[in-house]
């Protein structure tokens, strides 16, 4: 579905007729009296990486839905697989949820923590003779298994009597046969259409410690088999994953239906892909491990981390999906519209100041020496209740060096020699003259000001073309600036050549380092993670690396809307 149309769907959901997909379903089934009344979902991360914007679409629509229809959303962490697995990811998982503005209550769960539960079942399906164990080899376990076109082979052990098979299943528990020397087999049918009906492995033998149960097993249980038996031990209603998993839901269902447990009802959506952005954890891994970016929480990254660093707002992520709503086909939504949906917000609650990033010194001639006003600055037009704050105003100043222009083009209506602009909040100055250095490079600008325009007015009703921001050399504060850039130079970060992988698409320079900004004095002492507009120029953030003594900000996102300009493009069509 094109962006556009994506744009005002899931606004209400009290009229059914807007609901997504996924919504209808609930909103059916709880008019039908289905699950008893209950609405209850969960957000199942496996604790393996740190969570991404892609994340941020399956938690706000699973936290979502439970908190629209009176429900209950678990957090449960799917940490079946002890290799990946870390302390350190389960606990980033919890602050990235929080942060977005999730509770799961007392609701929140481990996948470990069910394994003996699993184990039961395990045995159950072996008693039914609907599992038994395999001594294939990973790699013959896949030959056997055939292709789309190609029927499977039965293994030679799936006719092991139910006695053996429970004797085995047990041994392989204590502990007395290698890693992957055997594995405990669902007996579905091996000529099934579907590959993952072909007597799917349920358990395999590992001897890993485990983040939390320790050496207690050296049996693992695979996703599709745990999967299921946690949203059914948890008592789910609706168990919403990504579109991959719809070929896996027969044997979710065949799984359930087999132990004859309580059976929640799959749902699939398709996952979130981003212009300019790659989202699994694999790839994101890679650019941490080789150095590409500065960690996990590196404000280029599409990580929760990255973005909290980078600026945006719990709200604004949390607008972006629910503009992009959810929907069953895939598809890439474009990182202008999060962009947008994070501008729509810092504009409504981002305090306005005044910084210059690359300063170029002007010396307002005709200003008394040692002479300092404090002028009226606007903390944010969109909410008054912001009021005002004093801004410090002194002969020596610094402006933009790109708003000052030798010898301007045409369409260059800011400082030039011999015209006027204003100051904003101050007054209008003119450009007397430039000062170089012997290499030819201006280092500064003479201009004289006009005491009766104080405050940005002229009485007699005369107009000036531009507005400039600037500070007061005397009273700014020094600080860095980190400017970022999409990490990718291509739309589709995965379309490469033959033989190169995706990161042959990295940027060459998607961070710019400023270190001789100037911002005014009332951002002495702002705290990390703290917002603001910095006038003209965007909306910056105090970055975790700022200290007393040294300054630090991230560009979150230029003013310049391209998502409103398509929108504007498109509607004229
Ligand atoms: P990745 O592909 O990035 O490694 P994953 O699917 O392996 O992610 P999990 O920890 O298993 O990561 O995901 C937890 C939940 O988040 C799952 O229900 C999964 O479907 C969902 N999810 C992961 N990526 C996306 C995405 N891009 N868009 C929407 N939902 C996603
Ligand atoms: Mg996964």
């Amino acid at each position: 579905m094109p962006n556009t149309e994506q744009d005002d769907s899931n606004k209400q959901n009290t009229d059914n007729t807007r609901l997504d997909f996924v919504r209808q379903i609930v909103a059916e089934d709880l008019k039908a009296g289905k699950w008893d009344g209950r609405v209850v979902t969960r957000f199942p991360p496996e604790p393996n990486g740190y969570l991404h914007i892609g994340h941020a679409k399956s938690i706000c629509l699973n936290f979502g839905i439970a908190a629209e229809f009176g429900g209950q959303c678990h957090l449960r962490f799917d940490d079946t697989n002890p290799e990946k697995e870390e302390q350190e990811y389960v606990n980033s998982i919890i602050e990235d949820v929080r942060w977005l503005g999730w509770d799961w209550n007392e609701h929140l769960y481990y996948g470990s923590d069910y394994f003996k539960q699993m184990y039961e079942y395990a045995v159950q399906l072996i008693k039914k003779a609907k599992a038994y164990v395999c001594d294939l080899t990973a790699e013959q376990t896949r030959e056997y298994r055939g292709t789309l076109t190609e029927p499977g082979k039965n293994s030679p052990y799936r006719s092991r009597s139910i006695e053996e098979n429970l004797d085995l299943f047990e041994r392989m528990r204590a502990g007395e046969f290698p890693d992957g020397s055997r594995t405990l087999r669902a007996k579905i049918d091996m000529l099934h259409p579907n590959l993952n009906m072909r007597d799917p492995v349920m358990y395999r033998i590992l001897h890993a410690a485990h983040h939390r149960t320790g050496d207690k097993w050296c049996i693992y249980p695979m996703y599709d088999w745990a999967h299921g038996l946690e949203d059914s031990v948890e008592k789910i209603t609706h168990s919403i994953c990504t579109l991959e998993f719809e070929n896996h839901r027969p044997l979710y269902d065949w799984f359930l239906d087999e132990l004859d447990v309580y059976h929640p009802r799959q749902i699939e959506f398709a996952r979130l892909n981003l212009t300019y952005t790659v989202m699994s954890k694999r790839k994101l891994l890679q650019l941490v491990q080789a150095g590409h970016v500065n960690g996990w929480d590196d404000p280029r990254m599409p990580t929760i981390g990255g973005l909290r660093r980078r600026g945006y707002s719990p709200q604004a992520i949390r607008e972006f999906c629910k503009r992009i709503s959810v929907n069953k086909f895939n598809s890439t939504v474009d990182i202008a519209l999060l962009e947008h949906c994070l501008r729509e917000d810092l504009n409504k609650t981002s305090p306005r100041v005044m910084a210059v990033l690359r300063p170029l010194k002007v010396i307002i001639d005709n200003f008394p020496e040692g002479h300092v006003e404090q002028l009226d600055a606007v903390n944010n037009p969109e909410d008054p209740a912001a009021g005002t704050r004093k801004a410090p105003f002194s002969r020596e100043l610094y402006i933009e060096r790109e708003d000052f222009m030798e010898d301007p083009p045409k369409k260059f209506y800011r400082l030039a020699p011999g015209r006027e602009v204003r100051l904003r909040y101050a007054y209008f100055v003119t450009c007397r003259d430039v000062v170089k250095d012997k290499d030819g490079q201006i280092i500064e600008l003479h201009c004289t000001y006009d005491p009766a325009t104080r405050g940005g007015d002229a009485p007699d009703g005369r107009k000036v073309k531009a507005t400039l921001h600037w500070v007061s050399a005397a009273h700014a504060l020094e600080a860095e600036v980190r400017l970022y850039d999409n990490l990718f130079n291509r739309e589709n970060p995965d379309n490469v050549p033959e033989g190169a992988d995706f990161k042959s698409n990295l940027k060459a320079n998607s961070l710019e380092t400023l270190t001789s900004c100037r911002v005014e004095p009332s951002l002495a002492g702002a705290e990390a993670s703290s917002r603001y507009q910095f006038e003209r120029l965007g909306y910056f953030c105090v970055d975790s690396d700022s200290s007393k003594d040294k300054l630090v900000f991230n560009r979150t996102v230029p003013l310049r809307d391209t998502w409103a300009k398509i929108q504007k493009a498109q509607k004229k069509k």
